[in-house]
């Protein structure tokens, strides 16, 4: 396994850039947002459960996102190189992925940090909110709260990230070309 986390604020272009790593390298895409999102697009069992939380800007409860990841991991084979995407969020997060990529004899490989500054962030979002019809993009209130809570809860596995010697942090103002050439060259250091 190799394994790498792609973490930063809301509008910081996780999405757009995990794409464009699934593509070069082959990654086994975590992405939580989309994956709940598509849960509730599906009318799967937790669908009203899930909307409440993602419509509103929280963070779904861990035992949610707990089965979701492990029942994405366990069904690929051992050997596979999986890229989190949003996920993990918060401290509590972190440690269960340490634990469980601990039973795969696997590690964090890298962390990748969009940084982003809240101006621009906000000028993102208000776009995509009519390009993407998100409803949590759609009020300021909505994403007031995201906000917050990726200060409150997201930014301290940044810094845990960073005092750990794993964070790889990249200047999300670029543009999208300029982004991704920053990650291969981190990924391409951490595999080499
Ligand atoms: P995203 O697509 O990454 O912007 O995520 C959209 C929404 O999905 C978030 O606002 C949360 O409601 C939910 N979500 C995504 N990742 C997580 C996570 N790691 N923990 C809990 N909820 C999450």
């Amino acid at each position: 396994m190799f394994n790498i986390i792609l973490v930063g604020p809301p509008g910081s272009g996780k999405g757009t850039q995990s794409e464009r790593m699934v593509q070069k390298y082959g990654f086994i895409p975590i992405a939580l947002g989309a994956l709940l999102r598509q849960q509730m697009a599906e009318n799967g069992a937790n669908k009203a459960l899930i909307e409440g939380y993602i419509n509103s800007g929280q963070l779904v409860p861990d035992h949610l996102s707990f089965e979701l990841v492990t029942q994405l991991v366990q069904a690929q084979p051992s050997n596979t190189s999986f890229l989190f995407d949003g996920f993990p969020r918060t401290l509590a997060q972190v440690t269960f992925l340490e634990n469980f990529l601990k039973q795969f004899h696997a590690k964090t490989d890298g962390v990748i940090f969009l940084d982003v500054p809240s101006e621009i962030l906000l000028k993102r979002l208000k776009n995509r909110a009519i390009i993407e019809e998100r409803p949590d993009d759609q009020d300021d209130n909505k994403i007031k709260t995201r906000m917050h809570i990726y200060e409150q809860e997201t930014l301290p596995i940044v810094n845990y990230y960073k005092a750990q010697g794993e964070l790889h942090s990249v200047d999300g103002t670029q543009n999208v070309d300029e982004v991704i050439k920053a990650i291969e060259t981190i990924i391409d250091g951490l595999r080499s």
